[in-house]
């Protein structure tokens, strides 16, 4: 399942002509929510090419138990660079789109950083426990490969990289805004790398499976107010936990 990825192919196109379309526009699909007659239990119904986001058997978010630990599993090697960001309010997230040049290298491959957003509240569960937010790191090779990282944020310290981020957050969707001081997304990393992984899917439209998914097991913190700040933007913007059939969840400590 590497073929086509609508949404991450044109968010690089729009990164290139300086332009960024919203989410509806990039994934050329039916307009979608998280709720309501447009809401998840209704996505595959609402374009044909969201037919995964049902009938799909490795679907995400899922609750992360029952995990082997594998200590052959290699550590994921981060180049995050700092540079100026951009912020779009897609109508579904508030998406960070870096400067080129951060990427991950996993299991000997590259994969760039293409973009990073939220969800409100958390999507992957830990034995069934959702965080109060989380950071989707989504990464993407040159053959067309989807790594996404996943950070898990509670409600604590303020921190400094989401500080400044707020501070530009496009309100309405379509809206755009740039954070013209340098920032590092490895502020948003926590300091132990631990993860566990598994095959998983994108979790909005159109749910494409393939893509490979490490939910780090420390989590990070975010002040209330922080907190208050997305959630009045987005209330809630996460798809509930689909079912693991079976698939098999490695821990890397
Ligand atoms: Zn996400």
């Amino acid at each position: 399942m590497r073929g086509f990825l609508p949404g991450v192919g044109i968010v690089l196109l729009g990164f290139v002509g300086g332009s960024f379309p919203t989410l509806a526009q990039q994934t050329s699909g039916a307009t979608w929510s998280y709720d309501g007659k447009q809401g998840p239990l209704n996505w595959s119904h609402l374009d044909p090419a969201y037919s995964a986001c049902s009938h799909g058997k490795e679907q995400s978010p899922i609750d992360i138990r029952g995990a082997h630990l594998d200590k052959n599993l290699q550590p994921i090697e981060f180049h995050y660079i700092a540079g100026p960001m951009t912020l779009t309010n897609t109508g579904h997230t508030v998406q960070v789109t870096p400067p080129a040049g951060s990427y991950i290298v996993v299991g000997g491959t590259r994969y760039d950083l293409v973009q990073f957003h939220f969800h409100h509240p958390g999507e992957e569960a830990v034995k069934g426990k959702l965080s109060d937010m989380n950071i989707h790191f989504v990464h993407k090779s040159a053959e067309g490969k989807i790594v996404v990282i996943a950070v898990r944020l509670n409600e604590g310290n303020p921190n400094a990289v989401l500080a400044g981020l707020w501070e530009h957050l496009p309100k309405t969707a379509g809206a755009t805004d740039k954070v013209s001081e340098s920032m590092s997304p490895a502020g948003l990393l926590p300091a132990d790398r631990g993860y566990w992984t598994y095959e998983g899917s994108l979790t909005a439209p159109p749910c494409t499976e393939g893509v490979r998914w490490f939910v780090m097991e420390q989590q990070m913190e975010l002040s209330r107010d922080q907190l208050r700040t997305f959630g009045a933007l987005y209330r809630v913007n996460s798809r509930m936990l689909q079912s693991a059939h079976g698939r098999k969840i490695e821990a890397s400590e």
